[in-house]
This record gives C-alpha cells, structure tokens and sequence, in this order.
C-alpha cells in the first residue's frame, strides 16, 4: 500500500512539492472549464492548512517548439487558482534556476508558489517526458517532501512524478486526496467489487481495449459491449455488418473471446442504421439485417433496453466508452440510454473510466448521479488493464 499525504506527517514548516494536473482547456487565454484545477484543492489547502510551503507544478499541453510556450504558459492558471484559493499564488516563469531556487527558499510557511509547465524542458531532449535523471532530481531537491495528485499522467513515468518521486528521499512521498479517490473507486471497483460486476465498453475500437477488455472479462459478471466496438464482435457470431466500423484482423480474435466467455459478453441486439455518416441521414432501426450500403452508428432502442436489463441488479458498474456515433445529436440516444439507466441505479457503485463516456455524461448533466468520474482518460483504462501506474508505483510505501 502507497503511502497518502496523511502519512506524511506535520507539513508545518515543510517544503511541500505537488505534482497538479492542471492540464485544462484554454482559448486566448482564457481557462474554458476549471474542473481540473477545483479538483485539486483539497490536497493543496490541506498542505496550505498545515502550514507547509507548498509548491505546485503541472504540464500543460504538448510543448514541441519554442513558439508553444506562448500559448502553453500557466500563468493564467496560476492566476485562477489563487482566486480558487483566495490567497496569493506566486507565478515563477521558468521550471529550474536562481529565481525559482530563491523564491521556493524565501516562502513562508503557508505560502504558496507555482513554477512554469513542466513540459516546457521537453524542448531540450524532452527531459520531463524521458524522466531525465537530473532534473527529477533537481526538483526533488526543491522540497521535503513530495505529493502526486495528478492522476491524468500517472499512467507515464515522467521527470515529474517518477523522477521526483525516486530522489526526494525515502519514505518521503505520497498521493493526494484525488489519487486517493481515483485508486478507491476503480481499483476497488477492479480488485474487490461488490457483485455483481458489470462492465460497459463502447467506443471505436477493438484494439484499443484489447487490454481492458480482457481484464474486465476476467474480474466482471457480465461484459456489455457497443459502439463502433461492437461490430467486430457481431461480425464474429456471422451477422452481416454492412459498412459498419469493423477491424477485420480482430474478428478472430473477438471470436474467441466469445467463445471463452459465454454468456458473459453482451452484445447489441439491434443498430441504427443510415447509408450516409451524418446526422442528417434518414435512418432506420436493423436487427440482424443490415444491408450491405449500411453503417451502424448507435444501439437500438431494443440493446438499450437489453443492457438496462442486465445493469439492473448490478451493485458495480464500470463504464468506459460510447455506445455510437454520440457527438451527432441524431445516434446518441443509446449512449444516454446507456447512461441514465447506469444514473438512475439506486443501489449500486457507478464509476465512468474518463474520456468520451465522462464528456457525455457531464453533458447530459448527470455527473452528480455517479459515484465516481475519473478525471484521467488513458490513466484510467491503463488502470481496467491492471496495469501498474508508474505515477503511483514510484512513491512510498506505508
Ligand atoms: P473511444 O475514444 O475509443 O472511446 O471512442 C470514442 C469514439 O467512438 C467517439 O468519437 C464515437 O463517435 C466513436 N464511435 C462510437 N460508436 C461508433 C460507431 N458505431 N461508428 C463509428 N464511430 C463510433
């Protein structure tokens, strides 16, 4: 078991490093939606409260050129979370040297600095994305101690998180309260859940899920899969597909999954159907047979009613991915299908694995009917593959 910034101890007095996952959206300069930072909070006024010098730090972006520092700087992030904080954050412009070395030796106790996108040494031989060995350890040689609480990244072993973690000393690093979270819901969720079990996959592709669905096929009851995923695995049992999205090379595969698993996967009973990718399209409701012209872009009403069947007595859900083309306001009506019955489970652990399937659920407004919404979309299918997180593999154990 890792350690958490409660087992670090009294922060008072000491020189607190936070790995932040303040990647969030900008547009001119402007910070578009603060999740991210508000999401962050606790484990920082927790250290602020202590009375810990706190320095946060985060990437944001990908910094490939010189000319992306202008348009990636946290500086007005900085800005933002000082008036989240309501207390002075001081923005340092560069990510090592005299002046941050000064500012992070002159904080006082309950104060708190923020340094510059950690990725901005990507343009020096990407130092922060290869974890280059001196500059984890000259950041760990900023502070006492070290919290990562960025859970976005720590499916990567970067300078940041790994490194830090690695030379900080040991025994001295910890996650934080959002880490903490992410590891309850979906670790739990994956290593100990209360059954039954369900999981739901959607999405593009077969072959990026290989892994979470192999994973989940061995720790669920039941494995509901849709979206564009599903007609690789329909095209396995010998229905026609049309031109629907399919990965020939995995239709093999998906076939022997579904002999291997029984009645264990779940699949579409019904597709909607058009013979044009728009939202426009006339479109009409296929069982087993859609023509040759024609593209599946959502489950039907009949699958919806299928999977709210199966979800039905869950006590955990998992759920990862669109069941269509749900962008397109005509083909989401499965996946908010999909959704509202996982909501409206009055007795049951839900947790949506990030990405596309969180997008959607906060859009239709039912982020609060969920137990848990992960807040990193590759960490957290890394974590359904029960992958180890380097991130979190890296800091100290209780
Ligand atoms: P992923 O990132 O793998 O979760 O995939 C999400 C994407 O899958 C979304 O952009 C959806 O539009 C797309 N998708 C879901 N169902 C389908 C489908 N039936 N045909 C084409 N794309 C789909």
């Amino acid at each position: 078991m890792k350690k958490s910034i409660k087992d670090l101890g009294n922060l008072q007095g000491k020189k607190v490093l936070i790995r932040v996952d303040f990647n969030v959206p900008l547009k001119d300069g402007v910070i578009t939606n603060d999740n991210r930072i508000t999401a962050a909070i606790p484990t920082i006024n927790y250290a602020l409260e202590q009375g810990a010098k706190v320095v946060v730090f985060s990437h944001l972006g990908r910094v490939k050129e010189e000319a992306d520092k202008a348009t990636k700087s946290l500086a007005p992030v900085a800005a933002r979370l000082a008036e989240v904080l309501g207390q002075v954050v001081k923005f340092i412009p560069t990510t090592r040297g005299e002046d941050l070395d000064e500012a992070v030796k002159s904080l006082k106790n309950g104060e708190i600095l923020m340094f510059e996108n950690t990725r901005f040494e990507d343009l020096d031989g990407k130092k922060e994305s290869k974890n280059d060995e001196e500059l984890g350890k000259y950041w760990a040689s900023l502070g006492d101690v070290f919290v990562n609480d960025a859970f976005g990244t720590a499916h990567r072993a970067h300078a940041s998180n790994k490194g830090i973690a690695s030379n900080i000393g040991a025994g001295n690093s910890a996650f934080g309260f959002l880490i903490e979270k992410e590891l309850k819901f979906i670790g739990g969720a994956v290593d100990n859940p209360v059954r039954p079990l369900v999981a739901i996959i959607g999405g593009a592709k077969v072959s990026d899920k290989i892994g979470v669905i192999e994973n989940l096929l061995e720790k669920a009851d039941k494995v509901i899969i849709g979206g564009g995923m599903a007609y690789t695995f329909l095209k396995a049992t010998g229905r026609s597909i049309g031109i629907s999205l399919c990965e020939d090379d995995k239709v093999e595969y998906a076939s022997q999954l579904l002999e291997k698993a029984g009645d264990k996967i779940v699949l579409p009973v019904d597709t909607v159907a058009v013979k044009e990718f728009s939202n426009e399209a006339p479109s009409r409701i296929a069982t087993d047979d859609i023509q040759e012209d024609e593209e599946g872009v959502d489950i039907g009403p009949k699958s919806v009613e299928l999977f709210s069947e199966v979800l039905k007595d869950a006590k955990t859900v998992i759920w990862n991915g669109p069941m269509g083309v749900f962008e397109m306001p005509n083909f989401a009506k499965g996946t908010i299908g999909v959704c509202e019955s996982i909501a409206n489970l009055e007795d049951a652990t839900t947790i949506i694995g990030g990405g596309d399937s969180a997008t959607a659920a906060i859009q239709l407004g039912y982020a609060d009917k969920f137990s848990h919404i992960s807040t990193g979309g590759g960490a957290s299918l890394e974590y359904l593959e029960g992958k180890i997180l380097p991130g979190i593999e890296s800091l100290s154990d209780k």
